[in-house]
């Protein structure tokens, strides 16, 4: 693969290069690795929609590398947001503010408002302050499929149709941004991800929303995503495990923390039973099972407190019908 590149400094600088010209760059966040455009250049953004496939109803999260590169993004900064920022940039927080004029309504998908976020990933900070322009990026998948946390798996499945893939190992977080829209006085949690939603909390200093069903403002959160080929199947049971092994061929069991004496293939998330290295493994352990050809991914679901909200929702959208 002609496009795979180590993340060096020069690498980094070509890509950086890259992006200023238009192109598109797959490049390491702390959740998962982002596949990057100009945001402020629509012909660029407009190509990520088409590499991905992704609707043009879906907005795109841009990065900037430093706090004050928000400010000619959003017409307005609420106190509230400031908070946040000082006390998670950067970090898995993506707040959702007044667009400025400056964003294109295709990087917001018509929306009035846009989705800003700081990774803390060094070669992401770098690649934008490189860059000099900010970076819209969703994962660098295939839209709907399961999300990269390795350069490889970049690779595989967007393969030439990004100009560069910066490839600095695996993303150490695993799951997406933690989702926050502040409007007027109400604080909602559009997405759980890698930033426990407790933390947000405990800086607001009460609960966070959530959003209706039919409200508009969490759009392109559907319900069937971060899907493997593989059916996934949430089994609440051991009697539910065995039925499904009587079913079916090949079943890989995903399981949060070893446990010894289980039939059949079975892989441990974590080997401790953290929930950090459960959402680090999970989109690798389902990608990983689709190229081995299993016919059903069984998981055992995690509690759903701190980042095991992120986790179940994960699966809960991987395990939707098609
Ligand atoms: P990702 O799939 O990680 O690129 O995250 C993009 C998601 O962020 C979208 O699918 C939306 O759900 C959410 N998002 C982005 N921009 C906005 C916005 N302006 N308002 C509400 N949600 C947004
Ligand atoms: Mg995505």
């Amino acid at each position: 693969m002609r496009n795979l590149l180590p993340a060096t400094e020069e690498n980094v600088r070509r890509a950086a290069e890259i992006l200023r010209r238009g192109g598109l760059v797959a490049f390491p966040t702390e959740t998962v690795y982002g596949l990057g455009a100009n945001a402020l250049d629509p012909r660029a953004v407009a190509r990520i929609y088409e590499v991905k496939g992704r609707p043009s109803f879906d907005p795109l999260i841009v990065h900037v590398a430093s706090r004050e590169d928000v400010h000619r993004l959003v017409e307005s900064l609420p106190p509230e947001a400031e908070a946040l920022m000082s006390e998670f940039w950067p970090g898995p927080l993506t707040l959702v503010l007044p667009k400025s004029d400056a964003v294109p309504p295709i990087t917001t998908a018509g929306l009035p408002t846009v989705a800003v976020r700081m990774p803390s990933h060094p070669v992401a900070l770098r690649l934008i302050s490189l860059a000099g322009v900010p970076v819209a990026a969703p994962s660098a998948n295939p839209f709907g499929y399961v999300s990269p946390t390795s350069a490889r798996q970049v690779a595989e499945t967007l393969g030439d149709r990004v100009d560069v893939i910066l490839d600095a190992g695996r993303t150490s977080i695993g799951v997406e941004s933690t989702i926050v829209a502040l409007r007027g006085d109400d604080a909602f949690l559009l997405r759980p991800g890698g930033l426990p939603a407790e933390e947000v909390e405990r800086v607001l200093g009460r609960p966070l929303k959530l959003p209706s069903e039919s409200d508009v403002m969490a759009p392109g959160m559907l319900k069937r995503h971060y899907a493997p080929r593989t059916r996934v199947i949430i089994v609440n049971s051991w009697e539910e495990y065995y039925r499904l092994r009587a079913m079916y061929g090949r079943v890989l069991l995903l399981l949060p923390r070893p446990l010894h004496g289980v039939e059949g293939d079975v892989r441990f998330l974590s080997e401790r039973g953290d929930m950090g290295e459960v959402a680090a493994n999970l989109f690798g352990a389902l990608y990983e099972a689709d190229r081995e050809g299993y016919e059903v991914i069984a998981v055992m679901p995690v509690p759903e407190v701190g980042l095991g909200r992120a986790i179940m929702n994960r699966l809960r959208k991987a395990s939707a019908p098609r």
